[in-house]
């Protein structure tokens, strides 16, 4: 299991791995944590805390990385970030200069990816609750839909006909199989809200290829997120790749084959392994390529991967309020989890660091809980943590934030989002301002009686 929340521990088995293994865009000077070579204290400094801090070069290797094992399988591959992972205009625009295309969950993120330059032949609408706006937003761009129920196949039929204009769409596909990763991430089970069951697929494709304004070039499935295993993602292909033949006995020509995202990370350092993307693509392309070449067919195999390709290029800077030795030990720092989600929402493990002195041997200090300023005791970033002798002022560095870190974050108790930057050898954008006191009565309205 990727994430386990452990409720008893014994503190003195409590040990951490250190020196930590850190992706190559980090380095360590002077005790200092670096990222892109920026000394991570002076941009805590500069920028103020809570802070989300993103090496552009990162994000753009991991997709090199991508396109290299996918296109040494077969040729005809396209990357379609999820851009629900992280939605800053900014990561986009670094994506789509590469050539990817987005996989979008609503008019917001469709909207984003078009600004940022992503074509509409490269964008998927995907979601199991569309509205009739997103539907017409998503004739009016030329983008493909990926339908979730027959239902929607019928709405969205009359929308394209109204607007005098065909729809290409997909049908999401449930492959009804057993996905090892936290419950609320896991969208392949029978059971999950997403997909059509595979038995009924063929009939929905059969109704979509009678539809008058809608035409089937797809297919898509997802099966979760944060999945450390790759036999989930060659079990699915082969789903797939069982359906992609009997629509080809239908006389249904696919354009493409969406295998989805979720491969996982190691969000454990030195501890957990994630499959390389290589082996993500060896597990996948040749299932797919042999019923290709059988079928005398060759669409394009698109995949989503969201987390694996933006979250170790981020870390959220957080300074540390005051120190408690309380039942506990506590560290009480400027972030929470309406800055990131993960810790509270999946029980996820996120390593910290104390940037500021990284030369100090955890293994010398103390077992420590990092907690948040928010109004909840289920605010904890991280539990029982062994770490240096950490004090007020320190800089705790919250690594692999880049994926659903921002992107979760959250007004509550009356806290402004926090600032994003983008690093990129030397030099330093700010990609998102902080949110101020005014920021959050922007959107609130005086009701006439009072
Ligand atoms: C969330 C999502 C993804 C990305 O998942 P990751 O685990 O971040 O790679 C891809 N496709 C769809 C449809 C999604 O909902």
């Amino acid at each position: 299991m990727a994430e386990i929340n452990v409720q008893e521990v014994d503190m003195d088995t409590i040990q951490a791995v250190y020196p930590l293994p850190l992706p190559p865009h980090f380095s360590e000077k002077n005790g200092i944590l670096h990222i892109g070579n920026i000394p991570v204290t002076k941009l805590a400094e500069e920028f103020g805390t809570p802070l989300y801090v993103t090496d552009e070069t990162r994000i753009e290797a991991l997709y090199h990385e991508y396109i290299h094992a996918l296109s040494s399988h077969y040729p005809n591959c396209r990357v379609l970030y999820a851009a629900k992972a992280n939605g800053n205009i900014s990561i986009l625009r670094t994506l789509a200069a590469l050539g990817a295309g987005a996989d979008v969950f609503s008019a917001g993120e469709l909207m984003l990816a078009r600004d940022a330059g992503i074509r509409p032949e490269h964008l998927l609408f995907n979601g199991s609750s569309k509205t009739k706006e997103d539907h017409q937003l998503a004739v009016l761009h030329g983008v493909r839909v990926s339908l979730d129920s027959e239902d929607e196949l019928y709405q969205l039929n009359r929308v394209a006909e109204e607007m005098g204009k065909t729809v290409e769409v997909s049908f999401r596909v449930n492959p009804a199989i057993h996905v090892p990763t936290h419950p609320k991430i896991a969208t392949g089970l029978a059971t999950s809200k997403f997909g059509i069951p595979a038995e009924q697929i063929l009939s929905a494709y059969q109704k979509a290829h009678e539809a008058s304004h809608v035409i089937p070039v797809g297919i898509h499935c997802h099966i979760g997120s944060q999945i450390l295993e790759l036999e989930p993602f060659a079990e699915e292909a082969r789903v797939l790749m069982d359906i992609v033949s009997k629509l080809h006995d239908m006389g249904i020509k696919l354009k493409f084959v969406d295998l989805g995202g979720g491969l996982g990370v190691a969000y454990r350092h030195g501890v957990e392994q994630a499959p390389s993307i290589a082996a993500y693509a060896q597990a996948t392309i040749p299932v797919c390529k042999e019923t290709f070449k059988r079928l005398g067919i060759s669409p394009e195999i698109w995949i989503e991967p969201g987390r694996s390709l933006v979250c170790d290029s981020t870390i959220l800077l957080t300074r540390v309020n005051s120190v408690k030795h309380a039942h506990k030990r506590f560290i009480n720092v400027d972030a929470g989890f309406h800055t990131l989600l993960r810790p509270a929402m999946y029980d996820a493990y996120q390593e910290v660091v104390v940037a500021n002195r990284m030369d100090m041997d955890p293994n010398a200090g103390e077992v420590y809980s990092i907690t948040g300023p928010i109004c909840e005791s289920g605010d904890i970033l991280a539990a029982d943590r062994r770490m240096g002798a950490v004090q007020a002022g320190d800089l705790i560095a919250v690594l692999d934030t880049g994926a659903y870190g921002y992107a979760m974050a959250s007004q509550y108790n009356g806290r402004g989002r926090c600032a994003e930057l983008l690093v990129k050898d030397g030099a330093v954008a700010l990609i998102r301002r902080r949110e101020s006191i005014e920021d959050l009565l922007s959107t609130m309205r005086r009701p006439i009686w009072q």
